[in-house]
């Protein structure tokens, strides 16, 4: 049992950032208003999450290390409408197996709370303690156990950027909660809770408020809402796309083409647009089960979503007479 979580751990964990995406979500899923992220060396030695959501009973908290201990899907009709990020059950148990990883964690009406301290997935302790509302979970020495993938990691500068680009994901796409990013004991993103624009701007700099051109479109399928950047304020790199899809951030090559088409004729050579886009759309018509780390979706009517899409962009630049 210990292999196959080892092996599966590989799938949904590949680095720091991995194992970021996973606790941030899941303290989003528990309801939290508040999350602290507290990383060293990238997150290399230490990945911890705070946050003030419901927390867990001592009996969950010992189950939500069990692979596809979910508490999330109840039927399969859940599956298809998977409000919540995880519902796959295997995030902690593979954080688990390949970290030492310590839980501390208190629901609301319970006096006092539960830490438990998992190494490669031997339960090394649990006791009883004092915490506050909510949840903490520390994840120490990533790949402790697996050298190859210890040795694979890359520098503390890249592995921070991938951290950063999810931290950035998951902030975008909930706006209405604080968020906080700590590394080497240094305050690095303090976001209070605000709107969608202010967020974008708290994360992306002051300047990036001029440069925002609002995007609105509600049609039967689709509703398209939030920013794309200003022609001039195009960038050479990707580094300001963002799409989320029913609040999850997600990669998709075709749509990106529907912005390309929009910004047709508007950008110069080597130049990529900005955007800042939230999509809805009904959850039966997509699937992102596809990939482990779900960053990749599946449209059951792309080309609809795709035309849509590019004539409300085109539409709001008009509207700035871009
Ligand atoms: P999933 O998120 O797919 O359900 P995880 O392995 O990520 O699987 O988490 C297992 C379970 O542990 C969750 O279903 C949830 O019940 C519980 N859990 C994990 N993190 C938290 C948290 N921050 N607050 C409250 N409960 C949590
Ligand atoms: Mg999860």
């Amino acid at each position: 049992d210990h292999v196959a979580n080892q092996i599966a751990a590989g799938e949904v964990v590949q680095r720091p950032a991995s194992v970021v995406k996973e606790l941030l979500e899941n303290s989003i899923d528990a309801g939290a208003l508040e999350i602290k992220l507290i990383l060293k060396e990238a997150g290399k030695t230490l990945v911890q999450v705070i946050d003030d959501g419901k927390g867990m009973s001592v009996t969950d908290a010992r189950l939500s290390f069990e692979r596809h201990a979910t508490s999330k899907i109840r039927s399969a009709e859940d599956l298809f409408k998977l409000n919540t990020k995880g519902f796959r059950g295997e995030a902690l148990a593979s954080i688990a197996a390949i970290a030492h990883v310590e839980l501390k964690t208190k629901q609301e009406n319970d006096e006092l709370g539960t830490c438990i301290v998992i190494e490669g997935s031997e339960v090394k302790s649990q006791n009883v303690v004092v915490t506050p509302k909510g949840t903490s979970v520390s994840v120490k020495n990533l790949f402790f156990n697996i050298p190859a993938r210890r040795n694979f990691l890359k520098s503390n500068t890249v592995e921070l950027r991938h951290v950063t680009d999810e931290f950035h994901r998951v902030a975008l796409a909930h706006p209405n909660i604080a968020f906080s990013m700590f590394h080497n004991g240094g305050e690095q993103f303090s976001l209070p809770a605000t709107n969608y624009r202010q967020r974008v701007v708290n994360i992306f700099g002051t300047k990036t408020n001029e440069k925002l051109v609002p995007v609105e479109e509600a049609t039967e399928v689709l509703t398209v809402s939030g920013f794309v950047g200003k022609p001039e304020f195009s960038k050479k790199t990707k580094s300001e796309q963002f799409f989320f899809v029913n609040n999850r951030f997600v990669k998709s090559p075709y749509l990106n083409h529907a912005i390309n088409a929009a910004f047709e004729g508007l950008l110069k050579d080597g130049y990529h647009p900005t955007y800042f886009l939230n999509l809805t759309v009904d959850p039966q018509t997509i699937d992102i089960n596809i990939h482990p780390t779900k960053t990749e979706i599946k449209f059951d009517d792309e080309h609809t979503l795709y035309a849509i899409l590019r004539s409300s962009v085109k539409h709001s630049l008009g509207q700035f007479n871009i």
